[in-house]
């Protein structure tokens, strides 16, 4: 697997879980999400304080066009993140390793190493999740209604989803998605 460093803070990560920056003909500032445009490039992290680094870093050094927070971009890595945490939730369904609405994640407890839960859940679930489930890692999914969260698993609607493996990679994307779509959380 190829490593690659974050050019404002230098942690080394594996490629595909740092975005790549390039900049087009046009002097302006990509992400090239799919990490195949043939051009000159720099990674950075999944961090929105890295982000705003980088735009600083962009403004002072006179890249007059630099701006990786412009509507387009922003737009696009929106509907990245989203198909990524999908993907995953999705393949963490196929490799059997989850388990399927609150009761039985509560009821397999001492196997569950992370539970997702849908944005739209309510208070008194998300209370009792809370109370029972101690301090094992709960992750709110910020874009995925129970309804939608429903659709991953062909049922109506899913509030909750324990999973039987460390979700750090997820919990980083769900995260860095919070800090730059969501305003209410
Ligand atoms: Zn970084």
């Amino acid at each position: 697997m190829a490593e690659r460093s974050c050019f404002i803070c230098k942690t080394k990560r594996e490629k595909q879980d740092l975005i790549r920056i390039i900049i087009d003909n046009n002097g302006l500032a990509l992400f090239d999400l799919m990490q195949k445009i043939p051009q000159r490039s720099a990674y950075i992290c999944y961090n929105t304080q890295c982000i705003d680094k980088a735009e600083k870093m962009g403004r002072e050094k006179g890249l007059g066009k630099f701006s990786l927070q412009k509507n387009e971009n922003l737009q696009r890595l929106k509907i990245f993140l989203e198909n990524r945490v999908k993907e995953k939730i999705r393949f963490l369904l196929l490799s059997k390793k989850t388990v399927i609405g609150l009761e039985e994640t509560l009821s397999f407890l001492t196997d569950i190493k992370g539970i997702l839960f849908a944005d739209d859940l309510s208070e008194n679930t998300l209370k009792k999740l809370n109370n029972k489930s101690g301090d094992v890692l709960k992750i709110r999914l910020p874009f995925l209604t129970k309804e939608d969260f429903g659709t991953l698993v062909n049922k109506s609607e899913l509030g909750v989803l324990g999973v039987k493996e460390p979700l750090v990679e997820l919990e980083k994307i769900c995260l860095f998605y919070e800090n730059l779509f969501s305003q209410e959380h």
